[in-house]
């Protein structure tokens, strides 16, 4: 499978305040020299805790926000080398779903003229044309088209989030990142949400970023899962494998915590101590050190480089080396 994106060593950091002085002084490394590719038609889960770095990467592989070092191509280009109006072009063949399809669409405006917005942006078509494809995009996103002149607030949650998804998907982009699509729906709505991006997946050949704090959820719908710790990568691996044989600590702690129906299956929880740090106090060495339940000194001094331990699995622990 061809990479359609390729991250190369990814830094994005911000100013953190100095809460005492009120000043900017430390720096928030939001995303630590990470890199990984999404492969043509995948789908790429990437897992943690809130605040672990997975919406900013997801950002800056949109080009919402500029890295700080470090490049990502996407099919083949890097595009941190287009001028702004190279980058407008390029920008309708990736697209984000966002977390909350209550706050992120515009309540004053109707379904037609959210889903118009884009096509308008991109000069794509007449009038006439533009409706026809409104109308598909909205029946193949399971929306009536008769909906198309009401208002996004007088739809339910669920339902939104298909007008959410008819948004990102009406400019036929390649790429779409969807931010925790999910998260914010009832769970019996959740698997329809999933299911419809399943097939929207197949039927348009789109590739997926998976941003979710869900193992569950993730699992049903990803290929590959990375798991992000503190700005870092911890793990990469196929599904399948990270969740038969997960091998960094901190993934082993976050699958224990997925609740199991069988009892037989279930593991004991690894219950983690500490907090997680913050990303403006990163320890050295490995990010996980100062909670991890199997520490070594080497840990607290030299930080791991992600290892590949098989052709789909690779790892930064120095359990591994
Ligand atoms: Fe734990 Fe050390 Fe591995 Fe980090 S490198 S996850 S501290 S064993
Ligand atoms: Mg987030």
């Amino acid at each position: 499978m061809d990479p359609l994106v390729e991250v190369q060593q990814l830094q994005v950091f911000y100013p953190g305040k100095n809460k005492l002085l009120q000043k900017t002084k430390s720096v928030v490394k939001a995303v630590d020299h990470v890199s990984f590719t999404i492969n043509q038609g995948e789908t790429l889960g990437l897992v943690g805790e809130s605040g672990c770095g997975k919406s900013t990467m997801g950002r800056a592989i949109l080009h919402l926000i500029k890295p700080t070092s470090g490049e990502i191509g996407f099919a083949g280009r890097n595009l941190s080398s287009l001028s702004a109006s190279e980058l407008r072009q390029q920008r309708k063949h990736f697209q984000m779903v966002f977390q909350d399809p209550f706050s992120s669409l515009n309540p004053r405006l109707t379904v037609k003229e959210i889903l118009d917005e884009p096509l308008k942006a991109h000069r794509l078509g007449d009038e006439h044309q533009r409706l026809e494809k409104i109308h598909h995009i909205m029946e193949v996103c399971g929306l009536n088209r008769t909906y198309a002149e009401r208002y996004a607030h007088e739809f339910s949650g669920g339902q939104r989030q298909r007008i959410g998804i008819a948004r990102a998907l009406i400019l036929q982009p390649q790429l779409v990142v969807a931010d925790e699509p999910v998260s914010a729906l009832d769970v019996s709505i959740q698997s329809q949400i999933l299911n419809l991006m399943q097939d929207l997946q197949e039927e348009f050949h789109l590739t997926y970023l998976f941003i979710s704090h869900d193992l569950g959820v993730v699992r049903h719908i990803c290929n590959r899962v990375g798991v992000m710790y503190l700005g870092k990568m911890a793990e990469l691996a196929t599904t399948e494998q990270l969740y038969a044989n997960p091998l960094h600590p901190y993934t082993k702690t976050l699958l224990s915590a997925i609740p199991v129906a069988d009892p037989r299956l279930r593991k004991e929880r690894i219950i983690l101590q500490g907090d997680v740090p913050s990303p403006a106090n990163s320890p050295q060495g490995c990010a996980f050190s100062s909670r991890c339940p199997n520490v070594m000194e080497i840990c607290k001094e030299i930080r791991p480089d992600m290892q590949q331990v098989t052709d789909s699995h690779s790892v930064a622990c120095h359990l591994y080396v």
